[in-house]
């Protein structure tokens, strides 16, 4: 294959082959911009060196041949000795890794051609300082030494000289420099500079393929799930120097405001310099605006170049320039990088420009955007004292004091105060405390534990896994870096970022919440709110999928249906048995007669019907699927190692344990290896006799005393974890029967469809006979993923899956995203055996996947008809969904 390209050979859709600077750089030479010079090696040959050692044999014939066209095209020769050509040699992958790879610039630079450029340019200072910087680079990067070595003699300069400014040292002091450099190289690496400036070349290629591996650029491309073998094409262009004079200069570019998407002047421009030194900071720039001042004619020509790169790339673009002794030259470019909302706010503008259509807009805008544009933030101006570091696990910025118990939660938010609740980790029994707090810190799990699932699902800030917290429950305090905060001294947390500070930091909040709550009108003048408002309109044009909401409770049931949800898909009815009910479901349990079990059960339904009430009339008209109870039952009883050391002391002090003695047995009785592979799910429902019965009478009751207000509740009945059609249809018969007595003693008839999840991989195997048996499905992909891997889904994340995620077995975890090949194959082939015995089953999913947006393509692709999520994912739903279907 041919491995070099010409900047004139190439176009920006060869990114695979050239890189991303490459390509681009090809496009703005055929646009006809002024490019210096230059030609392209392909990743290609960096794979072949990656894989073998060595670049490909007919590599350097290719290079010689570029060599002599860019020799010819220029007028000069590389090492010529009265006036050299330089190039650059810069790396550039398909995909940006900034600042990871290496560079050498001023390559073709020696003993001789130094003194020519020095002639040339009348400027002897600059042509030794170029020199300098070459050694310096190339000692670096190509030699593998130490940068100390080289800033030390700078340093030693500039002492000697009485100055902190590289701008003082002049001809003299680089030309010894030069001599100090060369002898460093002599003496650190046993061999003299090379003085052929095609051996310069090739050495640093070479160098540039290796950057690939280096620790840095791995680190980063794991971080970032780059593929590791993609490799880097490495660009050969000729020098241009900004660092000539007054008259010169180097800087950034932007056609729109990275931050906000606005329309105007942005970058940086810095007089008599090269690009490195901006980065290095070393002399403060001036805004791009005020090179119309120093260079009216070559700024001109860049905001013509700019409105061309925009036009032509329908885009952002993003530049970087030199101007040379007046003559403006155009480095690189590429559609740039840019925030969530300044993403928003280009799109939509973009369309009114008439640039791009609505659909190209709603590409061009991410849900995870959006999601980011939904959290207060703190404030960025701030001043802020950092604590720790850790996994922003749910977005979002949190103050308030240091608790330690949910039950301090709660007391402290009932006097109206605000508390982070701090624990090493959560557990259901926290559900009040999280629910109470505005935000939560663990010192232990992942993005998927208790803490970080929940605080999601409620749109709570969450910070987990911060390991650095020493976190004493029992005294009171957290200890970190060799400072200790009290209870009741107040942190802030960034769910977003996982850092923690002490003490309040402001926050601003969310305009895009406000619009999706319905108290802020798009029109109101808010330029953000009004691009999200006509995206997520167009998206809801566009959409196949519907998107539901998984709610408990009436209030997050009304809030989904403000941010736009068009029914329940799963309520978790156990949920409703947590606080002082808890103690009804024990008695249950411990029921020894039938009697004790209709007396606790008879206990339980009137307030299930209250649930059920609220729950139906806050969707009153839209569907609410109602799953009947699921857990193991011992998960609403205390731990089994409390109880028996609560028992073991009561005896130790010859006191009768009573009460906890018998729950203590209890729960040994209920114990299971297992217990997510137990009694639960429609196994409690056809084994605890009335427990089914009871839910689908609270349910029926509340519908029908609903009905008679003329109101509109749409109840539907779910079974969790069947696997088998039989189990399916027991259920089914136990709920048609109470479905019926109740109507028939309320004197109101409608139907109320009866359907399963379908969480186990028997279950979508078989989803053809269990589709006889049900009106709809509902994939619970969080067990469907656990039993289909054999993942415990409460403890893999702290456990080995940072190995797995490092060793690149997935990219992102299956409970985060959905896998597509295993549990994503079962879900496909699930919905066709379903479809295949009753055409018009409803298909649904509910598991954490109905809110991840590279779920919800696949769930568009495989035709379910809805997804379900927390309400706070909602928007971020609609607007996937939209995008699934363009
Ligand atoms: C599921 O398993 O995907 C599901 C939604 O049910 P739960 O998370 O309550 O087990
Ligand atoms: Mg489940």
């Amino acid at each position: 294959p041919k491995l070099v390209y010409d900047f004139t050979e190439g176009n920006k859709d060869m990114k695979e082959l050239l890189g991303g600077k490459g390509a681009n750089l090809a496009e703005m030479t055929n646009l006809g911009l002024p490019v210096p010079p230059g030609f392209t090696i392909t990743a290609e040959a960096c794979r072949v060196f990656l894989q073998t050692g060595s670049v490909p044999p007919e590599l350097a014939d290719e290079i010689d041949h570029h060599v002599d066209a860019l020799q010819q095209k220029m007028g000069k020769k590389l090492g010529q000795a009265d006036d050299p050509l330089l190039v650059s040699v810069r790396s550039g992958a398909a995909v940006s890794m900034p600042g990871m790879m290496e560079t050498v610039l001023n390559v073709g630079l020696n003993d001789d051609s130094v003194n020519g450029l020095a002639h040339h340019s009348g400027n002897p200072r600059f042509a030794w300082d170029a020199y300098r910087r070459l050694i310096q680079m190339f000692g670096k990067t190509v030699l593998g030494m130490e940068g100390d070595v080289f800033e030390d003699a700078i340093e030693a300069a500039k002492k000697a000289k009485g100055t902190k400014n590289d701008l003082d040292l002049d001809a003299d002091d680089l030309k010894k420099l030069v001599a100090q450099f060369k002898a460093a190289v002599h003496e650190h690496t046993g061999r003299e500079f090379p003085q052929d400036p095609r051996a310069q070349m090739d050495l640093a290629i070479e160098a540039v393929f290796g950057s690939w591996n280096s620790e840095r650029a791995i680190l980063y491309r794991r971080q970032e799930r780059i593929p590791a073998d993609l490799g880097t094409a490495v660009n050969i262009c000729s020098m241009v120097f900004g660092n000539l004079g007054m008259d010169s200069g180097t800087g950034v570019a932007f056609t729109r405001d990275p931050a906000t998407g606005q329309r105007g002047v942005y970058g940086d421009y810095l007089q008599n310099a090269q690009g490195e030194d901006v980065v290095a900071g070393i002399r403060n720039t001036v805004p791009l605006a005020d090179l119309e001042k120093i260079d009216k004619k070559s700024y001109d020509e860049l905001m013509e170049i700019m409105a061309k790169l925009e036009g032509h790339y329908r885009d952002l673009c993003d530049i970087e320039f030199t101007i040379e002794r007046g003559k403006l030259w155009m480095l690189q470019t590429r559609v740039g990088k840019r925030t969530a909302a300044a993403a928003f706010r280009i799109a939509t503008s973009l369309v009114d420009e008439g640039v791009i259509d609505i659909d190209e807009a709603l590409r061009r805008v991410k849900g995870a955007q959006l999601a980011q544009l939904m959290f207060p933030r703190f404030d960025s101006e701030a001043p802020k004292e950092l604590l720790t570091k850790a996994i922003g696990a749910s977005p979002g910025a949190a103050s308030g004091k240091v608790v330690f118990t949910s039950a301090a939660a709660v007391e402290a938010a009932d006097k109206g105060e605000k508390v982070i609740l701090v624990r090493r980790e959560t557990n259901p029994d926290d559900l009040h405390g999280m629910i109470a707090a505005q935000g939560i810190l663990t010192s232990r799990g992942g993005k998927t534990s208790h803490a970080a699932v929940v605080a999601r699902g409620m749109g709570k800030t969450c910070v987990c896994g911060a390991e650095d917290l020493d976190v004493d429950v029992a005294a009171g305090r957290i200890k970190v870096d060799g400072r200790t905060i009290e209870v009741g001294e107040v942190i802030s947390i960034d769910g977003t970022t996982g850092e923690v500070f002490l003490g309040e930091v402001p926050v601003v909040p969310s305009p895009v919440v406000q619009y999706f709550e319905g108290s802020l009108a798009p029109e109101a003048g808010d330029e953000l709110v009004a691009a999200v408002h006509r995206l997520i309109t167009h998206a809801d044009e566009t959409r196949r999928l519907d998107v539901w909401t998984n709610a408990d409770t009436a209030d997050d049931a009304a809030r989904a249906r403000r941010f736009g949800a068009q029914g329940i898909g799963l309520c978790r009815t156990e949920h409703m048995f947590l606080g002082e009910r808890r103690e009804a479901v024990e008695r249950l349990i411990l029921a020894e007669t039938e009697e004790e079990c209709e007396a606790a059960l008879a206990e339980l339904e009137p307030l299930q019907r209250g649930d059920f009430l609220e729950l139906l009339e806050a969707m009153d008209g839209l569907p609410v699927t109602i799953r009947l109870i699921d857990p193991p039952l011992h998960e609403f009883l205390p731990s089994m190692e409390d109880l028996a050391v609560k028992v073991a002391l009561a005896k130790e002090r010859g006191e009768d344990p009573g009460h906890d003695a018998t729950l203590l047995a209890a729960v040994e009785r209920l114990h299971e290896q297992n217990p997510m592979l137990g009694l639960r799910g429609v196994r409690l429902g056809l084994v605890i006799p009335g427990l089914f019965a009871m839910q689908v009478r609270a349910i029926a009751s509340a519908a029908a005393e609903l009905r008679k207000q003329g109101k509109d509740p749409r109840p539907e009945i779910m079974i969790p974890l069947v696997g088998a059609v039989q189990e399916l249809q027991l259920a089914r018969d136990e709920v048609e029967g109470v479905l019926n007595d109740v109507a028939s003693s309320e004197g109101v008839e409608w139907k109320t469809p009866i359907g399963t999840m379908i969480e186990l991989p028997r279950a979508a195997i078989t989803a053809d006979q269990i589709a006889e048996a049900a009106e709809f499905f509902s994939f619970g992909t969080n067990d469907l993923t656990q039993t289909t891997w054999g993942f415990s889904r409460d403890d893999v994340e702290g456990s080995f899956f940072s190995k797995y995620l490092e060793k690149g077995i997935f990219a992102v975890s299956p409970f985060e995203s959905i896998d597509r090949e295993g549990v994503g194959a079962l879900v496909r082939l699930g919905a066709e055996r379903g479809r295949s015995t009753r055409p018009e089953l409803k298909l649904g999913i509910c598991g954490e996947h109905g809110g991840d947006p590279d779920s919800i393509h696949f769930f568009h692709e495989v035709g379910l008809d809805y997804v379900s999520c927390s309400p706070f994912r909602i928007p971020v739903a609609r607007l996937e969904a939209g995008r699934a279907a363009l």
